[in-house]
């Protein structure tokens, strides 16, 4: 049994002086909990932070939406705002888990949520993640809903999240806080490749918090939509999913934004993807060259190579729908 202390904390201060190595804060408990049942989280001291001031959903100061770390997913989903300017958001974040489960995760906790790799929640399993050189049982092993781009020879854990594939594509921004004062962090920054540190997630340091994530402005007419394939029609997480925000003109693509889940290691954009649509006419060609380029020399395994092909065709056919009526 691992034994914790455990605080209620009444400010950010207050979380932040009980905060360090070995401490895990505590929003929904929705991954926390489950996984200190298991064993595979095991933190000293266990602080809960439900009770600060972090759940507001309004505008940010510079433009755009401000979403507190402690807003619940089904708050955020539902919010006229984020439904109005953001829908690839609500819709990531009504794909995922239940309505029970999204009443109680939160934003900062779905964006440090950990893999579902059944390994990494196995403690009798060799897990690089978990026991850092205690090898990887998934390499070789089961790995169907395991990542192909992205990873390394330590580790192929997917990225679980689906808020997160939403939020990369629409250019989030993270609010850290910390024992050495505050940053923002582009969501495209803020993930870590596992290369030989697999068990280093995010640029997040011990006891450091996310505040809040804010969201640019809308791009002038810009339509969004995600779509997520996975095995049910619901509570399960993706094999593949598309984020896709673009503006389209008289049938050219102005400015594209994608980002994928379930294939990658952390929710994944490639640039050059994107530049090879922008300025282009609408084609199914051309969406198709798009998949091409984020799929083309990807390492699966036996297991998850289906992946390629699911991946290009989620891609394709979140292209089609975001560009249909435009
Ligand atoms: C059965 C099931 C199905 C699911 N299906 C999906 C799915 O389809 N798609 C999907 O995207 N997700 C899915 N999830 C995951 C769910 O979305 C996450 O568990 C949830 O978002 C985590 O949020 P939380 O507030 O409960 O986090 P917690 O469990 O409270 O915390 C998770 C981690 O985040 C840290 N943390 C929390 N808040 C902060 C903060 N402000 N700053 C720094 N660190 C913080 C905690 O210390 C902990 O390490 C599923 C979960 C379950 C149990
Ligand atoms: S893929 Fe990563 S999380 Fe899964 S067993 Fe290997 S090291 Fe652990």
């Amino acid at each position: 049994m691992n034994f914790f202390s455990f605080s209620r904390a009444a400010s950010v201060a207050d979380a932040l002086r009980d905060a360090g190595a070995g401490a895990k804060f505590v929003a929904g408990g929705t991954t926390l909990v489950d996984l200190m049942k298991l064993d595979v989280e095991t933190p000293a001291v266990v602080i809960d932070i439900n009770r600060l001031p972090l759940a507001e959903v309004g505008p940010a100061p510079e433009g755009g939406l401000r979403i507190g770390a402690l807003a619940r997913n089904s708050d955020v989903a539902h919010h006229p705002a984020v439904v109005r300017d953001y829908p690839v958001l609500a819709e990531a974040l009504l794909s995922g888990a239940s309505a029970q489960l999204r009443n109680m995760a939160t934003t900062g906790g779905n964006l440090v949520q950990r893999t579902r790799c059944v390994y990494f929640r196995d403690t009798a399993s060799a897990c690089n993640k978990r026991v850092p050189g205690s090898g990887c049982a998934a390499i070789g092993g089961y790995n169907r809903n395991l990542a192909i781009v992205g990873t390394s020879e330590h580790c192929i854990a997917s990225h679980p999240s689906d808020q997160n594939v939403a939020l990369t594509a629409l250019e989030a921004t993270v609010q850290i806080t910390g024992a050495r004062g505050d940053r923002s962090v582009p969501i495209g920054e803020f993930y870590l490749l596992p290369g030989d540190t697999p068990e280093r997630e995010t640029v997040l340091e011990p006891g450091e918090m996310i505040t809040s994530v804010t969201l640019p402005p809308p791009a002038p007419g810009a339509r969004s939509t995600y779509l997520k394939l996975r095995d049910r029609a619901s509570y399960e997480f993706a094999l593949a999913s598309a984020a896709v925000v673009a503006t389209v003109t008289n049938g050219t693509l102005e400015r594209v934004r994608i980002a994928m889940g379930g294939i990658g290691t952390k929710p994944w954009r490639n640039r050059d993807a994107e530049l090879a649509l922008e300025g282009k006419r609408v084609s199914a060609e051309r969406f198709a060259a798009a998949a091409q380029i984020i799929l083309s020399g990807v390492k699966p395994q036996p297991g998850n190579a289906f992946k390629v092909e699911l991946g290009k065709r989620c891609l394709v056919h979140a292209l089609k729908l975001v560009t249909a009526e435009a």
